[in-house]
């Protein structure tokens, strides 16, 4: 048989590297609306998928403003997963004025919604706080990407499987973690009323100053109806959040004598050198604060 000659094998290579960015953008064009999602349709796009987030790490998608950028990212996208349950109120415009062709897949589809409690009974987004609800954010995910892109089926599903074993392992490593936790002791204050989904799941009360939109402010009359409570109660601990000005947690700390515990990630993930670059970590990180605050 001839070796190749040198010749050949430089053109080879030329070819090659000439093919790659056409390669690259054979890939789905995915939009995620939150970093947390964006991980998810990642794990389940694997190679196949290309993946942006419009409210990146450590930012608030209750009150975003969408850029004209943002515009033009939704206008390329073949496909576009949201949270919904009302969490994305800016997405119907953006898409309107992307020009997009496209209706969002809601990841949360078949979830059961959890309802605010008090005043006015709003639906709580926060449905990834429960890995049981993630399991089902990625069935809709596989099915998206499948339905977009059907000869990526066998991939989805494989990819899917596979992170769906993760989620178990993780759900197991949450429920042991809580569980030395003394139950008298699983009681915190948040800013926001972003753990209720944690909350069901795993037996810790959460409550927060202010509701399952960050966009309120809470009166001083809701911060002295906390600090009561705190001191009543003796809850043993408050949490900063990612997304949220940390100074009322530490005026409530301050004024009750409550711990300060570490920050939780509640609606975003972290940068990629944080404690919660992904959905596992994050979880994984928000249990592990929880038990270093709350286990004597
Ligand atoms: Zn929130």
């Amino acid at each position: 048989m001839l070796r190749p000659s040198r010749r050949a094998v430089l053109l080879t290579l030329a070819t090659m590297l000439i093919a790659a960015p056409a390669q690259a953008d054979d890939k789905l064009k995915a939009v995620a609306s939150i970093s947390i999602i964006g991980d998810l349709v990642k794990n389940v796009g694997g190679d196949r998928v290309e993946v942006v987030t419009l409210v990146g790490p450590n930012s608030d998608a209750h009150v975003f403003s969408p850029t004209p950028t943002d515009a033009r990212t939704l206008g390329g996208a073949k496909i576009v997963f949201i949270n919904g349950m009302g969490l994305e109120g800016w997405m119907t415009r953006l898409v309107a004025v992307s020009g997009a062709k496209l209706s969002p897949i809601e990841v949360t589809a078949g979830v059961k919604p959890r309802r605010e409690e008090g005043g006015h009974h709003a639906v709580d987004p926060h449905a990834w706080q429960s890995v049981a609800n993630a399991k089902i954010y990625i069935a809709n995910i596989r099915d998206g990407l499948t339905k977009a892109d059907p000869a990526g089926a066998a991939a989805y599903d494989a990819n899917a499987k596979a992170y769906l074993d993760k989620l178990d392992a993780l759900e197991h490593e949450v429920r042991e973690t809580v569980g030395k936790i003394p139950p008298d002791r699983r009681r915190i204050i948040t800013t926001h009323d972003a753990f209720g989904y944690f909350g069901q799941a795993y037996g810790v009360e959460f409550i927060a100053p202010v509701g399952v939109s960050s966009d309120a402010e809470p009166s001083a009359r809701d911060i002295a109806r906390i600090i009561t409570q705190v001191k009543r109660q003796k809850i043993p601990a408050v949490f900063m959040e990612n997304i949220s000005d940390p100074r009322m947690m530490q005026q409530i700390a301050r004024e009750t004598g409550a711990k300060i515990g570490g920050t939780l990630y509640s609606d975003a993930l972290s940068d990629a050198n944080g404690p919660a670059a992904t959905y596992v970590d994050m979880m994984r990180n928000n249990v592990r604060e929880l038990a270093k605050a709350l286990v004597p």
